[in-house]
């Protein structure tokens, strides 16, 4: 099929007033979603979380096109007696007439909310100041939440209700806590979720007037390395000099992780060459905080390095502290290492180019040992499918811009599990994010420009994959 359209101007113009009529009802039911204090991680009361599925289930119900609207959970591992995870929704409407068929992901879950003071206004109490809506989940993902179902809803008003396309929606209950019962959830729903396009709104755009879709995102690899040398600690200053202690062996293989100019220096792990969108070194310095003279590592555009090439960072070091430092010789050291990935590597196959680059770089001999090891895939859209081409043009009806192909130095491992379950599937991931949106932090916010744009992008994107024959 040659390369779309853009959408018809009529029909544009008639979703566009919808979404605009309906954005003060989008903003009140996200509001009503945001005093939820659905935070799903194991040492807080889940009751809120089901809370929170139980109203995202009756405002997908409310919209009266799935056949089927579901709070359905997942064990978590494997065994008769294995944990529940979190609630999710789940809803299903099949597609007719050759018509492809969509699934909407986000998940309405969200992040612990840090102390009460750290907050401009309470966490659950959403707030709005100027463009903005605080409240912890207010983007990351009740507004993905909120924008399916705002865009679904005017989709509806705009085309009828007896309406072609297939429509899947699956609101995640835990993804901020690593998804533990997603795998056995798509297993578990693997007919009622398959589908043409996956939409994953849960990433960010370029800037407020910009948006973006996410093509790559890194993958990860951690575990944790012991070197050690002696069999027990001995005096410095009666062997230091002869005999090598385990920090020693520590510092020196793990200086061999990394060149001169701070570029990673393992043999296997990938790196892609990419066209990245302009970003000046000045903004690295600013948004990272760099210290005055502290030069930018690696090489490369400045993007390319955060997005499509391998980074190792040591996070942690079990060592004797500063202040209970004796003259001693030490004999072992563990360190947490922690290494993201390019996109389009494996996380297995990254973990042995690791693995053996420390055990053939082992100074004096040093026994290695490693530990605690986890690996997540990254991901790499193929770019050339039509669902791309379709989601781009959507964007750019939508925004009035164009869209930009992004990546993500993060990892978000649940695409990874997504692709293996549906390879045929193609994946798109959007978001409601910008810049400012603080995701995770104090004070996260949603742009409600932004917000209403991304809801008219995906009503603009139902519309035309239901026409698309
Ligand atoms: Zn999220």
């Amino acid at each position: 099929m040659s390369s779309p359209a853009a959408t018809r101007p009529e029909l544009l113009q008639t979703l566009r007033e919808s979404v605009a009529g309906g954005f003060p009802v989008a903003v009140a039911e996200l509001s009503k979603l945001v005093r939820i204090p659905s935070v799903s991680w194991a040492a807080f009361d889940p009751q809120p979380v089901s809370e929170s599925a139980d109203a995202v289930a009756a405002l997908v119900t409310g919209l009266g096109v799935f056949e089927t609207v579901q709070v359905a959970r997942a064990p978590i591992g494997t065994g008769a007696d294995a944990p529940l995870g979190q609630p999710a929704v789940l809803a299903t409407r099949a597609a007719r007439n050759g018509r492809p068929t969509i699934l909407l992901y986000a998940h309405h879950d969200v992040q612990p909310p840090g102390k009460d003071e750290d907050w401009d206004s309470l966490p659950f109490e959403p707030t709005v100041r100027g463009d903005r809506l605080y409240g912890r989940g207010a983007a990351d993902d009740k507004a993905g939440v909120m924008a399916h179902i705002a865009a679904i809803r005017s989709f509806v008003e705009t085309v009828g209700s007896d309406f072609d396309l297939g429509l899947a929606l699956f609101i995640e209950g835990e993804e901020e806590f690593g998804s533990r019962s997603f795998t056995n959830f798509l297993s578990a729903h693997r007919a009622e979720l398959a589908a043409d396009v996956i939409v994953v709104a849960d990433s960010d755009n370029w800037d407020v007037d910009t948006p973006a879709l996410t093509v790559g995102l890194r993958g990860n690899v951690t575990f944790r390395l012991t070197v050690s040398t002696l069999e027990h600690a001995s005096h410095s200053g009666m062997f230091g000099g002869a005999v090598p202690d385990g920090m020693l062996a520590a510092i020196r293989l793990l200086a061999t992780l990394h060149a001169e100019d701070g570029s990673v220096a393992v043999e296997g792990l990938s790196s892609r060459e990419a066209a990245t969108p302009d970003y000046p070194e000045e903004q690295l310095r600013h948004e990272a905080a760099l210290l005055e003279g502290v030069a930018p590592i690696g090489s490369g555009t400045i993007l390319s390095r955060l997005w499509s090439k391998p980074a190792i960072t040591v996070t942690g070091i079990d060592a004797p502290s500063v202040g209970n430092a004796s003259n001693t010789l030490s004999p072992s050291v563990s360190v947490k290492i922690s290494a993201r990935i390019a996109p389009g590597q494996q996380g297995t196959e990254a973990f042995a180019a690791l693995e053996s680059h420390l055990r053939s770089n082992a100074p004096f001999g040093a026994h290695i040992e490693i530990d605690d090891v986890d690996t997540g895939n990254g991901f790499l859209v193929d770019t050339s499918g039509w669902a791309v081409t379709e989601a781009k043009t959507s964007m750019t009806d939508a925004w009035g811009v164009e869209a930009v192909e992004t990546g993500i130095g993060g990892s978000i491992p649940f695409i990874a599990d997504l692709v293996e379950m549906f390879p045929a599937a193609q994946i798109l991931v959007t978001g409601v994010e910008d810049p400012d949106s603080r995701a995770h932090s104090p004070n996260e916010s949603l742009h409600l420009g932004v917000f209403q744009r991304a809801i008219l992008t995906e009503a603009v994107l139902l519309a035309r994959l239901n026409e698309r024959q």
